[in-house]
């Protein structure tokens, strides 16, 4: 069985947060480089880690990176890829670029360092400034697959991707994944488990699962949903991130206010949906009486009309907090 077989009987899926099928991805550059054969083949890392309450990609380069570069190196190999890019955030490549330099040898591997924040982790954006435009994502399709770096076929996947990749390819996968506990906890940090536990499984095997009322913000740490603590037989999708908030002790409001400010600034400023509604919504979550139908109104038309991602997961956030937790939070 081929690489890109075992792949997909293994099942694995893309763990920087859209949890697509990895052997699509791959076959997809396959078929581009069938199709386009005079095109050089790419292949990424993204280590960008940009959102605020997720750090399994850091725990992996801080302890496994070499696995990291075996799953890579697999890739490059399988794609014929001419070079191969790790695509850092600044901290990351001040604590880990040495180390990793040392181990890429002489692979055809290169550095690159973003200094545009959360949003270079979108993977079109990543794109964008490898080639010295500006941090904005690109229209989909055509997808990276077939027209990514430079035009050519590019295969994207995070750090915890590749580790998993170089675990099938050694036949040592055994349906695990890292998460991250955080928050309110006494024991947070990154955990690997099986892939499909529930949240609540989670918390409990990690011995974090509280004793007081609390809810949780499962996947990213300004992204993720919002989840009440009858909600934790899901198991853990996205960036398998679980962050968890003491009822008691938790403001939402000013809770709410702090993941705004991130994506206000966080934000590229291409589209106006989320351009300007972050910054309306600012104004509006400082407003008194607050108006919780205008608020609305504005998430809906964020989640409607943005262009991209980032615009759009305010909406479910804003939605979740109201309707589980409420605003004004008096317990
Ligand atoms: S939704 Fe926000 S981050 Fe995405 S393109 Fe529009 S302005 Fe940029």
């Amino acid at each position: 069985m081929g690489i890109i077989e075992q792949i997909q009987a293994a099942k694995l899926t893309g763990k920087g947060g859209a949890d697509f099928p990895v052997h699509i991805k791959w076959q997809g550059v396959m078929n581009a480089h069938s199709k386009y054969p005079d095109k050089p083949v790419y292949v990424i890392c993204n280590a960008t880690e940009g959102e605020p309450g997720i750090e399994k990609d850091k725990f992996i380069l801080q302890n496994y990176p070499e696995k990291m570069l075996a799953g890579m190196k697999i890739a490059m190999e399988t794609l014929g890829a001419v070079m191969g890019y790790i695509y850092l955030n600044p901290v990351y490549y001040k604590k880990f670029g040495a180390k990793l330099k040392k181990l890429i040898g002489k692979t055809p591997i290169e550095f690159f360092v973003e200094h545009g924040g959360y949003i270079c982790g979108e993977e079109t954006t990543l794109l964008e400034t490898i080639e010295s435009k500006r941090s904005e994502p690109r229209l989909k399709p055509p997808f990276p697959t077939e027209r990514g770096l430079f035009s050519c076929p590019t295969l994207v996947n995070n750090v915890e991707t590749f580790y998993h990749i170089a675990a099938i390819a050694g036949d040592n996968y055994r349906q695990t994944r890292f998460y991250f506990v955080g928050g309110d906890v006494k024991n947070s940090g990154v955990y690997e488990l099986p892939v499909n536990l529930s949240i609540g499984k989670i918390l409990e095997e990690t011995k974090n699962l509280p004793s007081f009322e609390f809810f949780i913000q499962a996947g990213g740490g300004a992204a993720g949903e919002i989840l009440t603590s009858n909600e934790l037989n899901a198991p853990l999708k996205g960036a398998g991130s679980i962050i968890v908030y003491n009822l008691k002790n938790t403001k939402p409001l000013p809770l709410l206010k702090k993941w705004v400010e991130f994506f206000y600034k966080s934000n590229c400023g291409k589209c106006a949906p989320c351009r300007e509604g972050f910054f309306r919504l600012r104004q509006l979550l400082n407003s008194r009486p607050l108006n919780i139908a205008l608020l609305r109104a504005l998430v809906q038309t964020m989640k409607d009309a943005s262009f991209c991602p980032l615009g759009r997961s305010i909406f479910s956030l804003v939605v979740g907090l109201l309707e589980k937790i409420g605003l004004n939070n008096k317990r």
